[in-house]
Order: C-alpha cells, then sequence, then structure tokens
C-alpha cells in the first residue's frame, strides 16, 4: 500500500491540537506523500503548485493551511477558495468544516462556559451560483474561509459585498481547469483585486508545461511539489476496453453501446458507477432508459438547475443512488468513496480529461474498474492516440470480452 510506506503521521507535521482533533476526527491518521510534502512548505508561506494523482488527498493540503492560518477571533475573509464547478466547491466545503470542526462553536457546551461574550468560531462558506444571491450577501458578513466558484465570486467582489483587503490565502483547485479561457477573465479580475501579499497554492492532477509558465506570473517563487512517484494514474485502478461493432448512423450506434452498457452493469459487480456522455441530452436519455430497464440511476450536467445538481450529488453520497449519468462537469475532483466503476461511452476529447474521468474511481488507494465502450475503427483508433501520448503506463489497457 503506497499511502502507509511513509511512517509519520499528522501530530509530526507539527499541526495545532484543534487541527490534529479535526483530522483524527475524520479519521484521517497518515498524511497521504504529497499532503507530507505540501503541508509543511505551505505552512512556511511559500506559493506552491501542487501536482498529484487524483484521489491522493490534495484537498487536505490546502484545508490544513487554510485552517492553521486562519484567526477565528478576527471576523473577515481570510482564505478564498476557487473551483471550477459548484459541485467540488460544495465537497470542499464539506472537508474544510469537518477536519475544523473543533475550531467551530460546539453549540450549548461551549456556550454554557463563556457567558460574558459571544465566542467567534470558524465559519465556512460555499458561494455559487443558481442559488439565492441575498443570502450569499448575508453569509459574507460572517466568513473566515470562502470557497466558490469563479462567476458567482466575482460577481460578489464587483458588487461590494466580498471584501478582498484581509485575503491571505487564495486557493486554486483544479488550477489547470481554472485557468483554461473560460474561466480566465473571472480569475483575472478576481486576481486583481486581492492583496499582493497574499499566497497562493494552484493543485491538480494534471499541469501542462505551459500552464506552469502561466502560473508563474500569478505567483512569487512558486514551488512546484509533486510525489515522488511517476505513475500518473493511481495503482488500484485498471482500465479496460470492451469493443462493440461500429455504425454509420449515430442513433443506432448510440443503441449499440447502450446494449452494451447493460451487458456491462449485469456482469460487473459494483458499489457505484459513474457513466460519462459527452452530451448533455443523451446523459437524460440514457439515464431514462436504465430506468426503464430495471436500474435506478440519475443523471447530472450543467443543463440541470443547481438545486437539482446538489440533490442528485447528496443522492450519491448518501448511498440512494448506485448509477450516475454524467457529462464532464463530474470528470474532476468529484469524491465519490464508494464509486468502484467507471465507464466511458462515449471518447473523452483529450488525454488529460481521461485520466481526470477514470480517477473518479480507485480514491485513496482503494480498487476500482475503468470500462471505455468503442465502436470498433476510427473510435479505437482515437483512444489509442489519446493513450498513447501518455506513455506506457496509461496505455496499457485490458480488452474486456462478455459473454
Ligand atoms: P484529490 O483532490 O487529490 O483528487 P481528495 O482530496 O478528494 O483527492 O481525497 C480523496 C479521498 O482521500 C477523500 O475521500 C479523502 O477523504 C481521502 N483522504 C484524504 N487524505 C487522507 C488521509 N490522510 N488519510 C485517509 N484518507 C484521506
Ligand atoms: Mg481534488
Amino acid at each position: 500500500d503506497i499511502y502507509i510506506s511513509e511512517d509519520v503521521s499528522f501530530s509530526g507535521l507539527l499541526l495545532s491540537p484543534k487541527v490534529l482533533d479535526g483530522l483524527t476526527k475524520c479519521g484521517f491518521k497518515r498524511p497521504s506523500p504529497i499532503q507530507l510534502k505540501a503541508v509543511p512548505l505551505g505552512r512556511c508561506g511559500f506559493d506552491l503548485l501542487v501536482q498529484a494523482k487524483s484521489g491522493t488527498g490534495k484537498t487536505c493540503v490546502f484545508t490544513i493551511i487554510a485552517l492553521e492560518m486562519v484567526d477565528v477571533e478576527s471576523v473577515s475573509l481570510q482564505a478564498l477558495v476557487l473551483a471550477p464547478t459548484r459541485e467540488i466547491a460544495v465537497q470542499i466545503m464539506h472537508v474544510v468544516s469537518s477536519v475544523g470542526f473543533c475550531m467551530k462553536d460546539s453549540g450549548g457546551e461551549r456556550r454554557r462556559i463563556v457567558v460574558s461574550h459571544d465566542i467567534q468560531s470558524l465559519k465556512v462558506e460555499t458561494f455559487i451560483g443558481g442559488l439565492p444571491f441575498e443570502e450569499d450577501v448575508r453569509k459574507l458578513k460572517r466568513t473566515h474561509i470562502a470557497i466558490g466558484a469563479p462567476g458567482r465570486v466575482k460577481h460578489l467582489i464587483e458588487k461590494g459585498y466580498m471584501k478582498t483587503d484581509s485575503i491571505r490565502l487564495f486557493v486554486l483547485d483544479e488550477a489547470d481547469k481554472l485557468l483554461e479561457p473560460s474561466f480566465q477573465k473571472d480569475i483575472n479580475y478576481i486576481f486583481s483585486k486581492l492583496p499582493t501579499t497574499k499566497q497562493l497554492l494552484a493543485l491538480s492532477a494534471t499541469f501542462p508545461p505551459e500552464l506552469k509558465n502561466f502560473l508563474s506570473r500569478y505567483m512569487h517563487n512558486p514551488l512546484h511539489v509533486s510525489p515522488d512517484e511517476t505513475a500518473v494514474t493511481l495503482l488500484g485502478l485498471r482500465p479496460f476496453v470492451t469493443l462493440v461493432r461500429s455504425h454509420p448512423n449515430p442513433a443506432a450506434q448510440v443503441q449499440i453501446k447502450l446494449d452494451c452498457l447493460i451487458h456491462v452493469l449485469s456482469h460487473v459487480s459494483f458499489q457505484q458507477c459513474l457513466i460519462f456522455s459527452n452530451y448533455q441530452s443523451r446523459a437524460e436519455s440514457i439515464c431514462n432508459m436504465l430506468n426503464s430497464r430495471g436500474w435506478p440511476a440519475t443523471w447530472i450536467s450543467s443543463s440541470k438547475s443547481q438545486q437539482s445538481r446538489l440533490e442528485v450529488m447528496a443522492t450519491l453520497r448518501e448511498f440512494r443512488n448506485r448509477i450516475l449519468i454524467s457529462t464532464d462537469l463530474t470528470a474532476r475532483g468529484i469524491d465519490l468513496e464508494n464509486v468502484n466503476l467507471v465507464i466511458n461511452l462515449d471518447l473523452p476529447h483529450d488525454t488529460h480529461t481521461y485520466l481526470h474521468r477514470i480517477g473518479r474511481a480507485g480514491r485513496y488507494g482503494s480498487h476500482g474498474i475503468v470500462i471505455s465502450i468503442l465502436a470498433e475503427g476510427k473510435e479505437l483508433e482515437d483512444f489509442q492516440k489519446i493513450l498513447g501520448s501518455y506513455g506506457r503506463e496509461t496505455a496499457y489497457v485490458y480488452k474486456l470480452t462478455l459473454d
């Protein structure tokens, strides 16, 4: 097990008692390799480019750094975390709140002891689009650590509701995604409104080289931190390809793949399964088809309302549902610990997306299976090209034949 090789516990990282207690409460005993490397550097105040595979605990890296720097006695916004999707923002909020549990007002008990003044306690909030704006304005009056999606955060800063002058830590989770053209204007704007002295942490599983150059413009002498192993995918993941015959008619091709999908679901045992499609409309129709064939499933894409997106993620987290059909909206960052089967129904557009998608299974060293359902001929060739660019280790894919 790669995670147990380092015999260092979190207490070896000289964390404060409250953060240590929070980690213990979350069941985290030992830091993962990336946590072991990045947390001490981050606490020294360095700007960091943190690169580590999916599911290796990058969230806790910045969570610990943020909790250690925040001063709960001061009612001001001190750390801002950005994530490319609203779902990731909510997930991060859960992690920061759980690890920061001991820094929170424990309600009745502590109140009974301190009667004379209101105790300050940690406030962590999310700021995401699709939910009422007024609520955000109210929350901002008390927030220490804000986690948000770029659009909403920019809007709140523009309107003067989010005060940035006390921000000392700025985090870009899934940094390579956040620096894509679709977000760049918002990120530039937000960045221009932050104090120049803040610390910046950028995290991702994948950092294309040109991005490192770009990011260094935002950073002061950044350190590039990554674990020593060079493998890009997780050890516990087994990638398979299953081939179907190709058909010139797109609708017929989809049907052939769906039959194969049903076959896979009936033959491969799994706890929870994520199925990726490139098309929003297809996600919904596949979901309906699965439901009608007796496989309870749900779907998500950015075309859904934010409220129902949050609800869908909650049904998976609480294990009320086992199958999610999704666009690349959930290809990154999403951490559902019971997902041990990922199916690519459509070929991802590039290698990075492939790596992010498959990283939804095999979280934190657990085992997972990835099955790409591909049409013989062109689609298989395209897939080989996508893998080929990443060297032998990723390119090794098993052929899955079901009867
Ligand atoms: P990443 O952002 O690197 O893809 P996450 O931060 O989402 O990964 O973490 C993946 C999973 O690993 C989560 O379920 C998290 O609870 C778990 N995890 C993180 N750090 C530890 C640790 N030190 N010990 C045990 N589990 C951990
Ligand atoms: Mg992550």
